[in-house]
């Protein structure tokens, strides 16, 4: 399949009064046509920050410094703000935030805020655009009436699946979904990677699917990118990351998390903390927190190398 998204070097730092966060620190990868990418990592390793970033609004004070990011071969890097509002955002590349369904707005029905954006960035009539926003709510298993409702009236996973719905409206090339359960009781965060996965199914969608919980994406990825300190440390099949992870912090994060039929008290925890990033270690930023440091791991940066087929990985033993 062809790549959709294609991202080089790219760099988004975030100009502080305490001194310069390097919180995307030279990321290179691609999506492809129908692929899902799962970008884990601890709270604060920049996935966030990534996702802000490829939509081209990294949150103040933050600035793309370098790099290139192509969306089905047009480069975003250095477009205006309003050609990236009327060309790109939305239409191109949309964004399911993190906490979005408690974003909607209480004083407006469902409907009304969905078409908004068609409205904006479409000629559709107002009734065309309820058209698409209720074909839209069907596909995501949620009754079109809906439109005429009121945030209040709907539940959790109901509020989910209209963000959802409305990531979708202007039919993107891409979706970035940052976090989609996390505020979502057990079951219905299970509905909801259901509802995903019909989607890549029946739509075809392409999708980086952002989470800490690495069980969460051996759901729903083919292929996972790990991220630490604002690089990218290991990326491959997911099944490949799930079952035979390279990279020590890989190991580690996935040794950390609770699987089927193991104990739980026979889980580890990383010991310290995620780094700093206005002053990250030196060399390989994982080497303050890693068993297996070396001189060299002090010294220079580890850059991603293919250690398998379509396996990379950033590390001075492999
Ligand atoms: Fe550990 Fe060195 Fe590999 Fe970094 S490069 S993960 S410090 S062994
Ligand atoms: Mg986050």
């Amino acid at each position: 399949a062809r790549n959709v998204l294609e991202v080089r070097n790219l760099k988004m730092y975030y100009f502080t009064s305490k001194g310069v966060v390097r919180a995307v620190d030279d990321l290179t990868f691609n999506l492809k046509k129908g692929e899902v990418l799962g970008l884990a990592g601890e709270s604060g390793c920049g996935k966030s920050s990534l996702g802000f970033t490829l939509l081209g609004m990294p949150t103040p004070p933050g600035k793309i410094v370098d790099g290139s990011i192509k969306i089905d071969g047009r480069e975003i890097v250095g477009l205006p703000e309003d050609v990236l509002r009327r060309e790109i955002r939305w239409q191109k590349i949309a964004m399911i935030f993190q906490g979005a369904m408690n974003a909607l707005n209480p004083v407006y029905t469902v409907g009304y805020q969905m078409i908004e954006p068609l409205l904006l960035h479409t000629d559709m009539s107002k009734d065309e655009a309820i058209d698409r926003a209720q074909k839209y709510l069907e596909l995501v298993g949620l009754d079109p009436d809906i439109v005429y409702r009121y945030p209040h009236e709907l539940s959790g996973g109901m509020k989910q699946r209209v963000v959802i719905a409305s990531a979708l409206l202007l039919e993107p090339d891409v979706v970035i979904a940052d976090e989609p359960t996390t505020a979502l009781d057990v079951v219905v965060q299970a509905q909801i990677i259901n509802l995903l996965k019909k989607l890549k199914k029946d739509l075809g969608l392409s999708m980086i699917f952002i989470t800490h919980d690495l069980s969460i994406l051996a759901e729903i990825s083919d292929r996972v990118a790990i991220m630490y300190a604002g690089k990218i440390v290991e990326i491959g099949d997911s099944e490949k990351i799930y079952y035979e992870p390279a990279h020590p912090y890989t190991q580690k994060l996935l040794a950390s998390i609770p699987r089927l039929h193991e104990d739980v008290d026979k889980l580890e925890f990383i010991p310290g903390q995620p780094p700093n990033l206005i002053h990250p270690p030196s060399g390989c930023r994982f080497h303050p927190r890693c068993p297996y440091a070396m001189d060299v791991c002090r010294e220079q940066i580890p850059e991603l190398k293919e250690i398998d087929k379509d396996h990379y990985a950033a590390c001075w033993l492999l």
